[in-house]
């Protein structure tokens, strides 16, 4: 048998970083173009996106604007707050972008204008482009959950931006006395990386496990089900047994308001009271994305899913967690194969080609002790004018040991993959 058994007859998860790393770019004969094209973001979307446009057509006059010097990557802070792994893991600089020929912005885009095609920039600088593609990732709904506020989140951090909040999280629970309670409060869809609250929960689980055994974890979740359920409590109960609580929405877990100072969560159902809080609140595409027009209603960026362009406003593509084009996740691997997809559909169009139908691998690993991962898998394709799942995989609920290790081991490898892809 293999060692991973899937639930479709292709072997998705076994091929996931081989397929991140040999995603090649659809290469249309376009005319060398001197177009402009300017990106908004230089997260895993941006960032690999730009380079995709110069290496399809070196002639295009490639910007990002972003307005840091490095990156800080999300993906794997989780065991930074656990304290298996130092920031400086998670940062990336733009050197090698820049060595490729783009120019980077050390800018905020803080106004787009689609009729006249600029964007303005923080220092009062504006530029032109001839198409926009935006990928700000999200923001927070600091409206969305009462007494949750920027001021808030010093006290309470969500940590859904990899950087300063994350340390502070991580401070806390190395500051907590053994037997305290840590708090994890999870949104209801759609959200960047919807496994990831239950990542988070078990590895710190396994910091309070070795240094602080008599604590507790108490997920309070806006949500029924999660995804890999059954590989996440399985997981919790072989090696944190009576450590994670998770009280799902029926039961009362949704998140009805909280008050910093005294670091309290107010449920459907009653109330807590947490030593150390991390709180997840609703999420929305990142703010600029609202100030050009593209985002609706739902708080995300409606796109056509053949092209990422949006839906809402002309000349310009939305990619990563900011689009929402059907049932593709929020995540960095998908942020990754639509950037790659956008700047092929982009170059086809500056040429007067049609743009090929795309088709997106993404796949998300997790990791819940040193050692210790299970993955889930996805093959996305343009369907009724939305991304539709045509394959899907996941690890096996019921795997040997060694399993788990091997997918640990794959976790690392697409990791390295997936950033030296972005930002080589
Ligand atoms: C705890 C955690 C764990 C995760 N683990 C995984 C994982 O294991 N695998 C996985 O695939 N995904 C994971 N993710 C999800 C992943 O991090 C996101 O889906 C991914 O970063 C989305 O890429 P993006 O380019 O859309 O946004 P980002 O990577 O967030 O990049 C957005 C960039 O836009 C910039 N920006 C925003 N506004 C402006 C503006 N106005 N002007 C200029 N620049 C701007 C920001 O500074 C930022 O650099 C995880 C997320 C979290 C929170």
């Amino acid at each position: 048998m293999d060692a991973l058994r899937l639930v479709t007859r292709r072997n998705v998860v076994r091929g996931i970083a081989a397929s991140v790393a040999s995603l090649t770019l659809p290469c249309p004969s376009i005319a060398q173009s001197a177009a402009r094209i300017a990106v908004v973001g230089g997260g895993f979307g941006g960032a690999s996106c730009v380079r995709a446009l110069k290496r399809i057509d070196p002639k295009l006059q490639v910007t990002l604007i972003e307005p840091n010097r490095t990156f800080t990557a999300c993906p794997f802070s989780n065991e930074v707050i656990a304290g298996l792994r130092d920031i400086e893991a998670q940062r990336f600089s733009y050197d090698r972008i820049i060595a490729e020929g783009v120019t980077v912005i050390a800018q905020t885009a803080v106004k787009i204008d689609p009729q006249t095609r600029m964007v303005g920039l923080a220092d009062g600088q504006s530029l032109g482009y001839d198409r926009l593609v935006l990928a700000p990732g999200i923001d927070i709904r600091f409206d969305a959950l009462p007494g949750y506020d920027e001021e808030a989140a010093a006290r309470m951090p969500h940590a859904w931006k990899a950087g300063e909040q994350t340390l502070l999280l991580r401070k806390q629970i190395e500051a907590m006395e053994d037997g305290g309670t840590v708090v994890v409060v999870a949104p209801a869809g759609p959200s960047r990386c919807p496994p990831a609250p239950y990542e988070r929960a078990s590895l710190i689980a396994h910091y309070l496990k070795v240094k602080k055994p008599r604590s507790k974890i108490i997920i309070l979740d806006a949500k029924d089900a999660i995804p890999q359920q059954r590989l996440f409590e399985n997981a919790w109960h072989e090696l944190y047994p009576g450590m994670i609580e998770r009280v799902s929405l029926s039961k009362g877990g949704r998140v009805t308001s909280v008050d910093p100072a005294t670091n309290t969560i107010v449920t459907d159902f009653g109330s807590y009271t947490a030593e150390v809080a991390n709180v997840i609140p609703p999420q929305k595409a990142g703010r600029i994305a609202g100030i050009a027009g593209a985002v609706d209603n739902t708080g995300w960026c409606p796109i056509d899913p053949v092209t990422f362009a949006s839906k809402l406003v002309p000349d310009i593509h939305v990619i990563g967690d900011a689009c929402f084009g059907g049932v593709i996740p929020k995540s960095a691997s998908a942020a990754n194969a639509e950037a790659k997809a956008c700047a092929a559909a982009v170059a086809s169009l500056i040429s007067g080609q049609q743009p090929a139908m795309p088709r997106l691998i993404g796949a998300c690993y997790n990791t819940v002790a040193p050692g210790y991962a299970f993955s889930q898998s996805g093959i996305y394709q343009p369907k009724d004018g939305m991304f539709a799942e045509i394959e899907s995989g996941t690890s096996p609920v019921d795997a040997p040991r060694e399993v788990r290790v091997q997918e640990a081991d794959k976790a690392q490898s697409w990791y390295k993959t997936i950033t030296a892809d972005a930002f080589g």
